[in-house]
């Protein structure tokens, strides 16, 4: 809070709203008064800029504040970070809204009723701490008593948050991000690497993509774009041709050269449909195959027999000389890449790792590496944790939040009420009114990124070894904690071996010792321009390793200001390193054969029927809901921060849906069906609910699909979340809804 914001204007802004615990409308007013009050305008404002780290998804691109008179104004990439080079996607653009959010906690809370309308009573910091101390130590020695869930980073902070739990027994669980870490433990079971893919996008000349979001958030989202304006540029080869394999018209399809819908299931047959085509004509080089042998004769020996390209367009509906041009474009490409989504199911992920090998991507430039160094953390998935907890598995004592990203995934329980039920006490750490705080019994916010010390590991995208790391860039605005400060007193409340992990008083002191550990290494450089990373980068191959700073506090006074530190010096052989340690490639033996493709659920003529069942043609009923229904989550909604961000909202669906509404995308002719026309209103109905949306039309979409964004946290976010629609998770019911939902669609 500001230090000339008065215990009035506080209390008047805190009991102001309707809840006593967010801004409010009138407690936005005051609070802006009181910000002015305190940055006593001079006659010309005065520009500062700080530096800080994007948090609104894992990417790390590092960020410079502009500040007037010291309060934030906007935000810009930093030119000095390797992943974003000055550049900030639309999230990383709208993240100023977090800082001003008036939907934000102003410090700790207590709910005191379950139900009916929310209800709360606002607490001291003390008080706060006291409260969930004591919860926590009466659940700690309960097997399972307290679950923490919370999204998956990595790095000093997110280190000492993990021991801090392990040392008060908690059963921990992270929500995974869309990140290449998610792609490692694939990488490791084929190949040997316990590390991270890297794809090499920017060098490659022809790219296979498997659902890949390449223009949109894939894997680190400003590095893939910048990446991908290279690749298009063409840098020393002509410009880069892109073919999308993909379930639904995506910004990435839209940018294709060449867009093939297919849902995932389809996606893993075709890609051992075009492995089939590889080694049928004997288009892979099979010497260069050899360190990679493993079980292939058994894997050439499957593919061939089963997915040959019939078997495969009978599964897919991709013509059989499509599959062939593939194949054949693939093998005659100079550098191909095949690439794919973060969040493919293994079966996917190891198909296209398999494409990878055989057309010799592997530690090739313009292909695919591997990034070892960094743990690869076996982690407990913290939305099967809620499941778990929703169905009555699982019912903790105490259920921790680190923030609501496990509520937004797509297959996380669309009724959070259950969770709230089968668990004693509930406690939020997130900043906002969102989601976990929606089922909270009590409030901790933590502060806002600007507000934070940072020292994370950006999710792996540049092929080298980085840390982020930043102090706040702006003083805390309202009565939030620092995370780690939070956990350090909770642990001196708890006492015993929680106190003792507790090396720290604040993020500050975890931050202080990174730097530390940075220092003593003597390799690499403070965040630094292109010229100068390379430069440290050729020293470096050359066997000359040196202190980047002659003091210890002048290394630690640099990377603060410039925003992290990295060692551009990378192993390009991690893969083939591995393989050889590994005993070869162990190649996935895909099941035979390819399932035919599912047409029952599409409308068929009587005639179609008879001929299929060779009777007398008669009267079909038409299927009560004949559409397959998949959900997508549009690329700009925060996996894990602040939802409620109005700038995001008002580029929802865009270019064709509206902003601020859900769409579901059909193709022309189902549309045409049921007289549904482009930009209609429609109602689209499960056997669980029905909920409205836009209808896009679509053409290219398998006319038997439909698919529908999703946006979570409508009912419980924020103001302007609550703007957008209904939870569409509600029409799967119990099913997750990362699976098709049978439906019908008729204009509402
Ligand atoms: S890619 Fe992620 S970290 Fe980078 S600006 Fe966008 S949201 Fe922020």
């Amino acid at each position: 809070m500001s230090d000339n914001l008065t215990r009035r204007d506080f209390l008047l802004y805190g009991g102001a709203t309707i809840a006593g615990v967010t801004l409010g409308e009138l407690g936005r007013r005051t609070l802006a008064a009181a910000d002015a009050r305190a940055a006593a305008w001079p006659s010309r404002g005065v520009e500062t800029w700080a530096t800080t780290v994007c948090r609104e998804c894992a990417g790390g691109c590092g960020v410079r504040v502009r500040l007037m008179d010291g309060v934030p104004v906007k935000l810009e990439g930093n030119p000095l970070c390797p992943v974003a080079r000055g550049k900030l996607c639309a999230k990383g653009q709208a993240a100023i809204e977090s800082y001003y959010d008036p939907d934000r906690l102003v410090g700790p809370a207590r709910r005191t009723a379950r139900s009916g309308q929310p209800a709360w009573t606002r607490l001291t910091s003390t008080e706060a701490i006291a409260l969930a101390a004591e919860r926590l130590r009466q659940a700690i020695a309960t097997p399972a008593g307290i679950v923490v869930l919370a999204a998956d980073e990595r790095g000093p902070l997110a280190d000492a948050w993990t021991r801090f739990w392990r040392a008060a027994n908690a059963r921990l669980a992270w929500t995974p991000m869309p990140t290449a870490a998610r792609l490692g433990p694939r990488l490791e079971v084929l190949t040997g690497a316990q590390g991270d893919p890297v794809f090499d996008l920017e060098r490659a000349t022809y790219v296979l993509s498997f659902g890949a979001p390449i223009v949109e958030d894939w894997l680190s989202g400003v590095w893939t774009q910048r990446s991908f304006g290279r690749f298009r540029r063409g840098s020393g080869h002509a410009r880069g041709r892109l073919v999308q394999i993909d379930s639904r018209r995506s910004a990435t399809a839209r940018k294709a050269d060449e867009w093939l819908a297919a849902t995932v299931e389809q996606q893993v047959i075709l890609a051992y449909g075009v492995a089939s085509v590889l080694l049928r004509e004997n288009r892979v080089d099979r010497a260069k195959l050899e360190p990679l042998a493993g079980n292939f004769d058994a894997f050439e020996r499957q593919v061939t027999t089963y997915y040959t390209p019939d078997n495969v367009a009978s599964a897919t509906g991709v013509p059989v000389v499509t599959i062939l041009r593939l194949a054949r474009e693939l093998a005659s490409a100079s550098r191909p890449l095949v690439a794919v989504n973060a969040d493919a199911p293994a079966a996917l992920a190891d198909a296209v790792f398999t494409l990878d090998a055989l057309v010799g991507a592997f530690d090739r430039p313009g292909g695919v590496f591997a990034k070892t160094g960094d743990p690869v953390l076996d982690r407990a998935d913290a939305v099967e944790a809620l499941r778990d907890v929703a169905a009555g598995r699982l019912r903790p004592k105490v259920l921790v939040f680190g923030d609501s990203s496990p509520l937004r995934a797509l297959d996380a329980p669309a009724d959070a009420s259950a969770i709230a039920a089968n668990c004693d006490f509930v406690i939020s750490l997130s900043p906002y009114l969102d989601e976990s705080a929606a089922i909270a019994d009590f409030l901790l916010p933590v502060d806002v990124a600007i507000e934070s010390w940072q020292a994370m590991l950006p999710a792996t995208a540049v092929a080298a070894d980085l840390v982020a790391v930043t102090r706040p860039a702006v003083p805390r605005r309202l009565e939030t904690q620092d995370r780690a400060a939070l956990l350090q007193s909770l642990g001196t409340a708890i006492g015993g071996s929680v106190e003792a992990a507790c090396d720290w008083r604040s993020s500050e002191d975890v931050v202080g010792a990174e730097l530390k550990r940075l220092a003593r290494a003597a390799r690499g450089t403070p965040y630094a321009t292109t010229y100068e990373t390379n430069w440290v980068r050729q020293l470096e191959s050359g066997g000359w390793w040196a202190s980047p700073a002659d003091s210890e506090q002048e290394f630690v006074d640099r990377v603060l200001t410039v925003g992290g530190w990295i060692d551009p010096w990378f192993d390009p052989n991690q893969l083939t390193e591995a393989l050889h340690a590994h005993g070869g490639l162990a190649f996935p033996i895909p099941e035979s054969p390819p399932a035919v493709r599912d047409v029952a659920a599409s409308p068929a003529t009587s005639e179609e029927v008879a001929l299929a069942a060779d009777v007398v043609p008669a009267p079909v009923e038409p299927p009560r809901f004949p559409l397959k229904l998949f959900a997508f989550t549009p690329a700009t909604v925060n996996p894990a921060g602040n939802l409620n961000q109005p700038a995001l909202f008002e580029l929802l669906g865009q270019p064709e849906g509206k902003p601020w509404r859900l769409w579901v995308e059909l193709n022309p002719e189902t549309a045409a069906q049921q007289d549904i026309a482009n930009g209609a209103a429609v109602r689209i109905t499960s056997a669980h609910a029905s909920i409205d949306a836009v209808a896009v039309h679509v053409t290219g979409l398998p006319p038997e699909t439909a698919a529908l964004s999703f946006v979570p946290g409508g009912p419980t976010d924020g103001r302007w979340a609550r703007l957008v629609g209904p939870d569409v998770r509600q029409l799967w019911g119990e099913d997750p809804a990362s699976r098709p939902c049978a439906v019908r669609i008729a204009r509402s």
